[in-house]
């Protein structure tokens, strides 16, 4: 079922999903199991799984450095596969822009319509490790738009190249980044917020924000998408702080303020147990308002564990 068909059906209640990262190549898929296992009670209608940008690896050959190009989190697709038909779920594959050509999209999107997979987050990636400025891969998109433009073309049967009568089109329900704090690139808010009202205009069904920490934010956010003429579901993406270096980690990877109270009890905290302890109780009072507020949807970034997700399900649903 399409996202925004779950969003319909609750009439109004807050469901709960999250977002997963495929192990690391050559680890078993268990340890994923074992923690999407614990938070299957809270009964989320779908469930997200990152996709990673390749890097570059260097191989000592015969004292020269082979420069090779790998990906450390393969799989994306195939997970979605596994975890749709073991917990019979729906499943979100992010699709990239950086790392793949138009025509490698194309065929990783007829793999997911073969597999009944009926959402896409259709996303531009971040710049690879060692480049400090995104650059399109060579045949690729350069902006998250123009990808879900080749989505929405597949969903009426164009496909990139090939004249074809295509008599079982694709439906791709189509989600997009937003980012309440603005993108890291972005010149403004107010810039922003018109490039993602692109995206919507391009065919994007629905909106998952970036993390944040103040609620207030994402109010504001939504009150000026809305204003921006941007009607779609805005579903907010919040994550508990689990480590003490989170509060320098965040902040420089996602260009997000952390709001002082926080930033006070994270310092007093004397050890990361205690400092997972305190992130859950934040993340259940910032869960209970934004429920009280009426979003669609709480989604959260599990990076990977669950027991501290588990926890603030139980404190919020
Ligand atoms: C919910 C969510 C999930 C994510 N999942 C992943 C993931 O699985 N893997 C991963 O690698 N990353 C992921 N990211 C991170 C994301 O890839 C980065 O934030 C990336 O830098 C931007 O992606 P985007 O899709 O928002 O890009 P875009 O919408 O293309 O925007 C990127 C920048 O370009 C600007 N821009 C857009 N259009 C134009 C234009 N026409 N002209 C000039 N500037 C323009 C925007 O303002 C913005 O500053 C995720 C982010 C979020 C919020």
């Amino acid at each position: 079922m399409k996202i925004t068909e779950h969003i319909a059906q609750a009439k109004g209640k807050t469901l709960f999903s999250f977002e997963i990262i495929p192990p690391q190549k050559g680890k078993n898929i268990q340890e994923l199991y074992n923690n999407i296992d614990p938070l299957m009670e809270f009964k989320p209608p779908f469930i997200d799984v990152t996709t990673s940008r390749e890097e570059y690896i260097y191989i000592d050959k015969d004292g020269l450095l082979d420069r090779k190009t790998t990906r450390m989190r393969p799989g994306t697709v195939g997970i979605c596969a596994a975890i749709k038909h073991k917990y019979n779920v729906d499943t979100v594959p992010h699709v990239l822009c950086g790392g793949f050509t138009k025509e490698e999209t194309e065929y990783l999107l007829v793999d997911c319509h073969y597999l009944g997979i009926e959402n896409v987050m259709a996303l531009r990636g971040d710049a690879m490790k060692h480049e400090q400025y995104f650059k399109a891969t060579n045949g690729g998109h350069t902006f998250a738009t123009e990808l879900v433009s080749q989505i929405q073309n597949l969903n009426t049967g164009k496909y990139l190249h090939d004249v074809i009568d295509a008599d079982d089109k694709a439906d791709f329900c189509i989600g997009v980044a937003g980012y309440p704090e603005k993108h890291l690139e972005a010149p403004s808010l107010v810039t922003d917020l018109k490039r993602l009202k692109q995206k919507v205009d391009a065919g994007a069904d629905y909106v998952v924000t970036q993390m944040f920490f103040d609620n207030k934010k994402y109010f504001e956010f939504v009150a000026a998408a809305r204003k921006e003429g941007i009607m779609v579901p805005i579903i907010p993406g919040i994550k508990p702080i689990a480590v003490k270096r989170h509060l320098q980690l965040l902040p420089q990877v996602f260009k997000i303020d952390l709001p002082e109270e926080l930033i006070k009890e994270v310092e007093q905290c004397k050890d990361n147990k205690a400092v997972r302890q305190v992130g859950v109780e934040y993340c259940i009072q910032q869960s209970k308002e934004l429920l009280k507020a009426g979003v669609p949807v709480l989604h959260y970034y599990s990076m990977g564990k669950s027991d501290n997700i588990k926890a603030v399900a139980q404190g919020v649903f």
